[in-house]
């Protein structure tokens, strides 16, 4: 884990890169701002060195990523699965961008990678990486994944084909996983990136305006409802939770991403140290987590809700009922009480 490539890893990257002719890109399932804008950096990127790259996203992104340069060009396997499938068979070279376990694309697309036998290379910020690629550049102290896709182009030796599109990329990342620059995985050299990328001539209001200035109103009025009627504190276990069943989505006509931050806010409460959000699923209820200070949410997802993610940010699922799911938070909380008030 480092922020710095061995001269072996950026040989064998800049060996495969030059040599390959189809080369698939792929990030997560509900991708986010990193996802897609590592995903896209990396497609625009290797355009600018002449190749041409498909983009392959499990799933769609929320509406407020579809600003973002050819978007609409990327194959999102839930409505083609087809050309998913034909495009990871004929790869060779798959780039892992903002995942560390090939589950992380969702079922589907994992078999279609699993079954392939290109080389991979994995950017990625996520603990404990998985050991299939044949170049693994992991930093678990990096903000965002962008910052690293920026690294790796420019220790690649590549940063003279840096261009707007490649830079608006990596900012909408680095901004989004940073929490526009407050989270204490900002680091200098995260500056030094947002500074040289607004030194190509990027804009950066703009790219904060088209993901955060673009809500719907039914949007404002499901975080109000879940503010004002669902948020729970246990004020004596330092933690805090939200939960939305599928009934109160649909009431405010849920789209995807609409929910997005709202962990955040339970988390924003003076004394709260851990927080935690649920979104009923058609299947399973999704779980986010965030914590302030040293308790860790990546080993909290991992032990009790089939996910991970970071120290302070990380996600999972449940297979039970909400209620069930929310009564098993109120007994981990109490469990786990005295560690999240030391923390
Ligand atoms: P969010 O709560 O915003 O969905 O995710 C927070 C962090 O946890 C992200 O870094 C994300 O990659 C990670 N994460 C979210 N859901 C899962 C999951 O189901 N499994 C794993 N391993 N990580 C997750
Ligand atoms: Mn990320």
């Amino acid at each position: 884990m480092s922020r710095i490539l061995t001269p072996e890893q950026i040989d064998t990257a800049q060996r495969h890169i030059l040599n390959a002719e189809r080369i698939v890109v792929t990030t997560h399932k509900n991708p986010d701002g990193d996802a897609i804008g590592s995903a896209m950096a990396m497609h625009h990127f290797l355009q600018s060195i002449g190749k041409n790259p498909i983009t392959i996203l499990p799933d769609a992104a929320p509406d407020f990523l579809h600003w973002v340069k050819d978007y609409s060009h990327c194959v999102i396997a839930e409505e083609f699965p087809q050309k998913a499938s034909d495009a990871i068979a004929e790869a060779d070279l798959i780039f892992s961008l903002d995942y560390n376990h090939l589950l992380r694309v969702g079922e589907f697309v994992c078999g279609l990678l699993e079954k392939s036998s290109a080389p991979f290379i994995l950017i990625d910020h996520h603990q404990q990486p998985g050991e299939f690629p044949v170049v693994t550049y992991s930093d678990t102290k990096a903000c965002s994944t962008c910052e690293m896709v920026f690294r790796f182009i420019e220790q690649c030796g590549w940063k003279g084909h840096l261009n707007i599109d490649i830079a608006s990329c990596i900012y909408l990342g680095i901004m989004t996983d940073s929490g526009s620059f407050r989270f204490h995985n900002v680091s200098d050299d995260t500056h030094r990136i947002a500074g040289e990328l607004i030194a190509l001539g990027l804009d950066h209001a703009e790219i904060h305006r088209n993901v955060y200035d673009t809500n719907l109103m039914d949007k404002l009025k499901l975080i109000g409802y879940a503010l004002s009627e669902k948020l729970v504190v246990m004020a004596e276990h330092s933690t805090a939770f939200i939960s939305l069943d599928k009934e109160e989505l649909k009431r405010y006509n849920y789209r995807q991403g609409d929910t997005e931050g709202l962990v955040n806010q339970a988390l924003s409460i003076r004394g709260v140290k851990l927080a935690a959000f649920f979104r009923e699923g058609n299947n399973e209820i999704k779980t986010s987590f965030r914590s302030k200070g040293t308790f860790d949410v990546n080993a909290f997802a991992r032990a009790h809700w089939q996910g991970g993610g970071h120290i302070n940010a990380a996600g999972g699922m449940s297979s039970e009922s909400m209620t069930d799911s929310l009564e098993k938070f109120r007994s981990l909380s109490a469990q786990y009480s005295s560690q999240i008030n030391a923390s």
